[in-house]
């Protein structure tokens, strides 16, 4: 498919008037046109509810316009929980579904009604010592080990993934629950990520939608949900079809009437915690060309750096990019695009074919709605970029200021810099 940026030079040249390069554009219509979309492929099942993980993109504005359309929030931190409190999501709005889970954080999420989700079987004795009790909802993670696959293509690899109870664990675990007063139980299990394919759902639900109703008839455990999780992923390249949301929703709808409405468990709940499916593509980071070099190869500089977007230096993952306002030229040059980290894996590209490329121009990294502006780091004192919304309306809003350095210096409370060279 072709990817087109939702953004053009012509706007952007009036952005950054206002704020400067480099910003991540978080595009309204398209979150709110997927989230309603999500919510009408699973409308058949009474209880659903998306949780959106934090993590992908953790901006109140944001995740105030998914809760519009019903979504609540999936936590994995002290801090993620502080989010979803302070925009105002209440118990069963929140998930929170952590692993090597600091106590103090146990307490946090039991103090907000958050549903805990456990991710091993001594935490169910470490939540009681912490907290003084076992919830009456409880849910629990499944790792089944060995490979995740479909029709014989390994998807993932959940047996080397620290995430989760075996399944002997889990019929345990949901025993001792149950003895220690828990009523109401969920299963949740996230076996592959970045999946693009509508079979991954659909297998995984299968296969919980079993488990399930095995757990009922050895545990008599009421079982209230299942939560699918996250992993359904996005076309980074334009040769990806993406996934068909319609469809996966239907296939898992078949699911459900396969195996749990035969087993009487007709009004379980399906939950999901998409992060990257809800965000991904509708965020682009833009940045300015400030260099061109010509040595053994042909680098371009922009003024962002893996700071403001660590995927392809950590994992070598491909985000495409469009140099705004050369949407049809010819892409007759071969460059790396590069930022300023001391560092050479710091490339939004190696090799990439593009139109020629000058001093000035604006360049569209798409898809980094998600695990973008989140992962960002201050390697080499680089500082975080502002987040931006483009509205419906086409007006544009600040939803996070750009980092400053009296931000970066912030915690140096022993030896005040900024106040030091204030003071000059
Ligand atoms: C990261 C994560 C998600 C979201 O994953 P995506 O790939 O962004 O959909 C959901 N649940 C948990 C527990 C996670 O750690």
């Amino acid at each position: 498919m072709e990817k087109k940026a939702f953004i053009t030079k012509e706007q952007v040249e009036e952005i950054v008037k206002k704020f400067p390069t480099p910003f991540h554009i978080y595009d309204e219509k398209g979150i709110r046109e997927n989230a309603k979309e999500l919510k009408e492929a699973f409308s058949w099942n009474k209880g659903y509810k998306e949780y959106f993980a934090v993590k992908a993109t953790p901006n109140p504005f944001l995740i105030n316009i998914l809760h519009e359309y019903g979504c609540g929030a999936d936590c994995s931190s002290y801090t993620e929980l502080m989010l979803s409190d302070a925009i105002g999501l209440k118990g069963g709005d929140i998930m929170f579904s952590s692993n090597d889970t600091p106590a103090e954080e146990f307490v946090y999420a039991a103090k907000l009604g958050a549903t805990i989700n456990l991710d091993d079987i001594t935490h169910i004795d470490f939540l009681e010592k912490t907290i003084g009790y076992i919830p009456e909802t409880i849910s629990c993670r499944y790792n089944p080990g060995g490979y995740f696959s479909i029709a014989n293509s390994i998807m993932d690899n959940p047996g080397d993934a620290k995430y989760g109870f075996t399944t002997e664990q889990l019929f345990e675990g949901f025993k001792i629950l149950k003895a220690k007063g828990a009523k109401n139980f969920g299963i949740h299990a996230f076996l592959a990520s970045n999946t693009v394919t509508n079979d991954y759902y659909p297998e995984l639900a299968k296969q919980l939608f079993e488990l399930a109703v095995k757990l009922r008839d050895e545990t008599g455990a009421d079982i209230k949900f299942i939560n699918l999780s996250g992993g359904i992923g996005i076309p980074y390249k334009p040769e990806q079809e993406p996934n068909d949301i319609k469809i996966i929703g239907e296939r898992v709808h078949k699911a459900f009437d396969e195996i749990l409405v035969p087993a009487g468990m007709g009004d379980v709940a399906i939950y999901t915690e998409l992060g990257r499916f809800m965000m991904g593509p509708y965020g682009h980071l833009v940045t300015k060309v400030i260099h061109e070099k010509h040595i053994h190869k042909e680098y371009i500089g922009v003024d962002a750096c893996a700071a403001n977007l660590m995927r392809p230096a950590m994992y070598g993952a491909y985000h495409h990019i469009t140099v705004l306002g050369k949407e049809n030229a010819p892409c007759d040059r071969i460059y790396d695009v590069t930022g300023s980290l001391c560092e050479n894996n710091d490339k939004f590209a190696i090799d990439r074919q593009l139109p020629e490329i000058e001093i000035g121009d604006y360049i569209a990294i798409h898809d980094t709605g998600a695990h973008g502006f989140a992962m960002g780091y201050n390697y080499n004192g680089r500082l975080w970029s502002s987040e931006l919304l483009l509205k419906e309306d086409g007006s544009v809003e600040l939803i996070r200021r750009a980092e400053e350095p009296r931000d970066y210096f912030a915690t140096f409370d022993c030896f005040p810099i900024y106040e030091k060279l204030k003071q000059k």
